[in-house]
């Protein structure tokens, strides 16, 4: 049994506001939102961060599911994304994602 919180809502075990999913992933919007729009993309099966050895389909299906997400929210006028890798970035869930965030201008700041 897994005990990772985004294992959880990839299975649907947790519920959560979910902007687009197919058979590799799932993009839902993030609880703690930084920006009008901040949704979170994974992978449903497990890597702990972005260096976990991601196999290139997966990277694919979470670039595809970017767009899907940027149509979905709007974010013609632009939006940023960012994935975090570890302690000195900032990694607080250890199931590799994808922040994307807009729906403001976001200025110089990283997020
Ligand atoms: O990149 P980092 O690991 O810091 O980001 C984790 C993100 O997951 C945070 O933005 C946090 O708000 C979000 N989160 C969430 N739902 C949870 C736990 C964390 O949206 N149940």
């Amino acid at each position: 049994m897994c005990d990772c919180i985004f294992c959880k809502i990839a299975n649907h075990e947790i519920p959560s506001t979910v902007v687009y999913e197919d058979d590799q992933v799932i993009a839902f919007d993030d609880l703690n939102p930084q920006a009008p729009v901040h949704t979170l993309v994974i992978p449903k099966k497990h890597y702990s961060d972005i260096a976990d050895n991601v196999p290139a389909e997966t990277m694919g299906a979470m670039a595809h599911a970017i767009q899907e997400v940027a149509k979905a929210k709007g974010l013609e006028d632009g939006f940023r994304v960012i994935s975090n890798k570890g302690v000195n970035a900032g990694q607080t869930v250890m199931h590799f994602h994808m922040h994307i965030l807009g729906g403001k201008n976001l200025g110089e700041n990283l997020i």
